[in-house]
Parts: structure tokens; sequence; C-alpha cells
């Protein structure tokens, strides 16, 4: 099997982070996810160097100016980013190495891809526009005029047009099927 890169992005409570681990148990040894930098703070159960690696802004800093990030951006009032090392670590060890990133993340690594080998890009998508609006309203984490930004941005052609494959999560088991399906395409080939 040669080297894959798979990068998910998606809104969340959309059924991303579900479906990666399902695709990460049925994978076994020959998937890793990457573990990202953050400057945000651990979470309640967080572990660091499990979940990401949580650095502070100068530490980040460094690192951006060093140039070891495949990519990096600020989200929600934090930073995260992807090492160029988290990935070469992933595809030393197993094959197929798994980013889950926000949607400007994403679209600067598809964009540009920077790989020899097939990175392939996967959006998860709610039913529909309706119900991630529904969604995101419930968090009350967004103000009406963000609300607005976030769906527009999500679902400009530019940048849905960098998927490789979307899929529509309306029920979880047929999403983990075709999502199952779509990466054993490339591990056949
Ligand atoms: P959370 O703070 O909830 O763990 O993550 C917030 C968002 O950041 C999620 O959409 C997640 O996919 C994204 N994210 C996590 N790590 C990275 C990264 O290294 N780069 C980018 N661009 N996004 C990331």
């Amino acid at each position: 099997m040669d080297e894959l890169v798979l990068v998910f992005s998606g809104f969340s409570g959309v059924g991303k982070s579900t479906l990666i681990n399902h695709l990460l148990s049925e994978l076994g040894d020959d998937a890793s996810l990457t573990v990202s930098c953050t400057t945000r703070a651990p979470r309640e159960g967080e572990h660091d160097g499990v979940d990401y690696h949580f650095i502070s802004h100068d530490k980040f800093d460094q690192l951006v100016r060093c140039g070891e990030f495949l990519e990096h951006v600020q989200y929600c009032g934090n930073r995260y980013g992807t090492l160029k090392s988290a990935v070469n670590d992933v595809l030393r060890n197993k094959k197929i190495c798994i980013l889950d990133l926000e949607f400007e993340g994403a679209y600067s690594v598809l964009h540009g891809n920077a790989f020899d080998f097939p990175c392939v890009g996967i959006l998860i998508l709610p039913p529909s526009l309706r119900s991630l609006e529904k969604r995101l309203r419930a968090r009350h984490s967004e103000t009406e005029e963000s609300l607005k930004l976030r769906l527009t941005e999500a679902f400009q052609p530019k940048r849905i047009a960098k998927y490789h494959h979307v899929i529509v999560n309306r029920n979880l088991e047929s999403a983990k099927v075709e999502l199952l399906q779509i990466v054993k395409s490339y591990i056949a080939k």
C-alpha cells in the first residue's frame, strides 16, 4: 500500500469525529490521526501530546518562523497548526495519515498539495443547510453576522471544489459505509 493523506473537514456536530474514529478502528495499524499544535487550553479529559500539543503563543510563533508547519490558522480566537514532522511521523510508521482540519487549513493543504503522493479531501456535510444553521444557532456560539459568514464561507464553490469527496451525513451507518468504500478505493489502487 502506498502512502496516503486524508484531509477531513466539516462543521462541528456534523459527525466528523465519529466518522474519523470509525475509520481509525477499521483501518487499525494502517492509519493514524496526526496530533496538531494549538494555543487553546486543554478541555477536561484531553492530554498533551495525545489530543493536541498544547503550546504557548510564543512557541507557536517560533514554530511558524522556523517553517515547521504544513499549515496553520487562527480559528475562534486560537491558533491551530499541523506540523510537517507529525505527518512524516505517521507516514513513516503507518501508511495512511489522517488530518482533521477546519476549512481554511484544509483549503491550503488541498490547494497547494505539498505531497508527492495522493492527498484526498473529504468534506462531511449535514443533510441540509437549514439543519446546520439550526445546530449552529442552538450552540449560541455565533452572532448573526458570524453565522452568515460561516455558512457562506463553508459553501463557497471554490472551497468545495477542492475536496475529492463529499459525504452527506443523513444516516450515520450509511455515512460510515460510504467513507470506508471511498478510502478502500484508494488503498486498492
Ligand atoms: P477544537 O478546538 O474543537 O479541538 O477544534 C476546532 C477546529 O480546529 C476543528 O474544526 C478541528 O478540525 C480544527 N483543527 C484541529 N487541528 C487543526 C490543525 O492543525 N489545523 C487546522 N487548520 N485546523 C485544525
